[in-house]
């Protein structure tokens, strides 16, 4: 027997989270059977632990989009038992049982060997989000970003992705300007890095003109919505953003106009399905890119019986930074 968060659905449609006792048993089909050590809190997380957003098909349903721990059995030959493995995307914990679990069942193909140097504890603080933001700024590089071109905008920035993109692009040497809705969180943001600090306000009121003074050499952007429309027409000529969130919504209220006067680029980032090799590269980056004692810095710690709570917080913006959960 071992210990899950399970989200059942009543007869009315309503979902009810809480942790139960699971078998191997009910475990879903996999070749990798992997002892959950650490998993963490996304906002696709909080719409799993609570109504489910259209993720969750079936119920009783385990979610977790991620998760970090050690292979307990493996019909694969690439893993075998003791091997350190981390996981996200690949719809684990929203169609598949996921990472709220002491144990997890899944495919060796959506497995990553933890790279050199991070823990479990580590690998999660990171999560799906800090990956994601690691995601971010290698496009943003490979579209020509560099230190020299000028500040970097991060919107979301006391969230998961936000946090986590400014310690990377402030260790990396950029001048990073962080957009934030909680005036409170200056002072944590300062310390992993941000040089100045942008109200929300001042950037998701709806565009008036296309295109103001050319600011930001680059921008990861977890916000969407009126904010990205207004942060397109503030690039700098040639520059890149990355399209990572929609906390602030999935509308785009803009014109083509930074693209075709400024030759502005809007780069997708997507995490869920990125091929092996890009994640290998995206976690070795993650090892030598992000500064551990930054992201100790954004760690709240939580366990399985604290999910109900932060799925809920996370939907509402409240999180700061990165939740470890300690499943055991
Ligand atoms: P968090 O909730 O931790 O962070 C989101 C942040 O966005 C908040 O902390 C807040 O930052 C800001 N925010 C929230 N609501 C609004 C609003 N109405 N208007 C403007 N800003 C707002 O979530 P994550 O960092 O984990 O994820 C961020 C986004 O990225 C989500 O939309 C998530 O679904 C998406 N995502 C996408 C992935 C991909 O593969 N493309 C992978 C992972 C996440 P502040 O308080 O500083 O203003």
């Amino acid at each position: 027997m071992f210990n899950a968060l399970v989200v059942e659905k009543d007869d009315e449609g309503k979902t009810h989270a809480a942790v139960a006792q699971l078998e191997d048993g009910q475990l879903p089909d996999g070749d990798v059977t992997v002892a959950v050590e650490f998993s963490t809190v996304n906002y696709k997380d909080g719409l799993c632990i609570g109504p489910g957003g259209g993720l969750v098909r079936n119920y009783p349903h385990v979610p977790g989009i991620d998760f970090a721990g050690t292979v307990e059995a493996s019909d694969d030959a690439r893993y075998k038992p003791g091997d350190k493995v981390v996981l996200t995307g690949w719809r684990v914990g929203e169609a598949h049982w996921g990472g709220y679990s002491q144990k997890a069942r899944v495919k060796s193909d959506w497995l990553v060997p933890l790279p050199d140097g991070l823990t479990s504890r580590q690998a999660m603080a990171v999560g799906t989000a800090g990956f994601t933001a690691m995601l971010a700024v290698m496009a943003l590089e490979d579209h020509g970003l560099k230190p020299a071109n000028g500040p970097v905008l991060v919107t979301g920035a006391a969230g998961g992705v936000g946090s986590v993109a400014t310690a990377i692009l402030a260790n990396l040497g950029y001048e990073v300007t962080a957009v934030t809705g909680r005036p409170e969180t200056a002072d944590y943001l300062k310390s992993l890095g941000a040089s100045q600090i942008v109200a929300r306000e001042e950037l998701n009121e709806p565009i008036k003109r296309p295109l103001e003074s050319e600011n930001w050499a680059g921008c990861v952007d977890a916000v969407g919505g009126a904010m990205l429309a207004r942060v397109l027409g503030q690039m700098k000529y040639g520059a890149s953003v990355a399209a990572v969130g929609l906390a602030g919504g999935a509308g785009l209220p803009a014109t083509v106009v930074p693209f075709l006067l400024r030759g502005v680029n809007l780069l997708g980032i997507d995490s869920v399905m990125q091929p092996y090799e890009n994640r290998l590269r995206a976690w070795q980056r993650i090892a030598k890119d992000l500064p551990m004692d930054k992201l100790e810095a954004m760690v709240q710690p939580a366990t399985l019986s604290d999910l109900p709570k932060l799925g809920a917080d996370i939907l509402q913006g409240k999180v700061k930074g990165r939740v470890v959960v300690d499943v055991n």
